[in-house]
């Protein structure tokens, strides 16, 4: 009787991408039972992850894992280092296939895949960083690699016969048009763009982060305001962050602690919201804040009175009326 795979349980890494997309429909193709994983990062909760909309499309069940502390610990030492900005890649890919091969071992499945292509990204997909990935998650011979699965050594799965090596693939290299041309095969043609997407590849969110490494957070939400507005570390204690328009200017009020002030300007025009963070700033430090609404404001130059007030009081507002700004003094806090 023909051999079957209908029981055989896998569990498939779906960023939101093309590539683990298009694994998805491989293997689910192979009769391979799929159960989609799907990892937030903190500064993305509350997005709408496109993963969603692929498992949905593809009709696969979709686990999310929202990664927080612990995955900023990773962060903050990875054993295999940084790419070009502060993307600790071979150890986040390890990270979160550790995870995978925890939810591996409580569904019953026999293997984890990834849409990773062979030679795709300089720092996390060359053969020796795919080996280091394999070995630090601890899914040796359990992870497969579809689209270059051929080039690569074969997998327990396909060693025991229960994927069918032929009908996987030899993908290398950054050339995207073969995949392309397979998606709009499948019918998968929305899909985050390649390398769209993580902050951690943008150098200056970097900064921001390790800004508040360095001196210290409170909690996640400090982490997720680091998205929006401009960032100034106006001393080791005290930072302000500057709304670059009215969605930030919600955005980080929303998100800013109840012993945080707001500044804004005074008179009902229009200007940034920032955000003073650090315990009992002194007048120094709340005129520098103030200083900065007004220079992202078009009042920079003129005698315009700022008001603040404590998240947790806005009925308490008080008044300032700073000098005209200097401009280099600011801008040398910025993070
Ligand atoms: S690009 Fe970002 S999410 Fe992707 S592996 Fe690198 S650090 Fe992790």
């Amino acid at each position: 009787m023909k051999k079957t795979n209908s029981k055989i349980k896998a569990i498939g890494m779906i960023s939101g991408g093309l590539d683990s997309a298009l694994v998805v429909k491989i293997i689910k193709d192979l009769g391979v039972e799929v159960f989609g994983l799907h990892f937030t990062l903190p500064w993305n909760v509350g997005k709408h992850p496109k993963a969603t909309d692929i498992a949905d499309q593809l009709g696969v069940p979709l686990k999310i894992i929202f990664l927080e502390e612990s995955f900023l610990k990773m962060i903050q030492s990875p054993k295999h280092g940084y790419g070009s900005a502060f993307n600790p890649c071979v150890d986040c890919r390890a990270f979160n296939l550790a995870a995978a091969k925890k939810y591996m071992e409580e569904i019953g499945a026999e293997f984890v895949f990834t849409g990773e292509v062979l030679g795709q990204r300089p720092m996390s997909q060359m053969k020796n960083s795919l080996r280091k990935v394999e070995n630090d998650s601890g899914l040796v011979g359990r992870l497969l690699r579809p689209l270059s699965a051929k080039l690569l050594e074969p997998t327990i799965p396909e060693q025991e016969g229960k994927i069918d090596r032929n009908k996987l693939f030899s993908f290398s290299g950054r050339s995207r048009s073969e995949l392309q041309q397979m998606g709009r095969d499948y019918s998968i043609v929305d899909y985050i763009p390649p390398g769209g997407g993580c902050l951690l590849t943008d150098k200056n969110f970097g900064n921001r982060l390790r800004d508040s490494f360095q001196h210290g957070y409170r909690d996640l939400n400090d982490i997720i305001s680091l998205r929006w507005g401009k960032h100034f570390r106006l001393s080791p204690k005290f930072k302000a962050i500057v709304g670059r328009n009215d969605y930030e200017n919600r955005k980080i009020i929303e998100h800013a602690h109840n012993d945080d002030f707001i500044f804004i300007l005074a008179d009902e025009n229009p200007g940034p919201t920032i955000i003073l963070r650090g315990e009992n700033p002194d007048d120094k430090t709340r005129v520098m804040a103030a200083l900065l609404v007004k220079k992202y404001s078009k009042f920079r130059n003129n005698e315009t009175k700022v008001i603040f007030w404590q998240k947790k009081d806005p009925q308490n507002t008080q008044v300032l009326l700073p000098k005209p700004i200097a401009e280099k003094s600011l801008a040398s806090f910025k993070i």
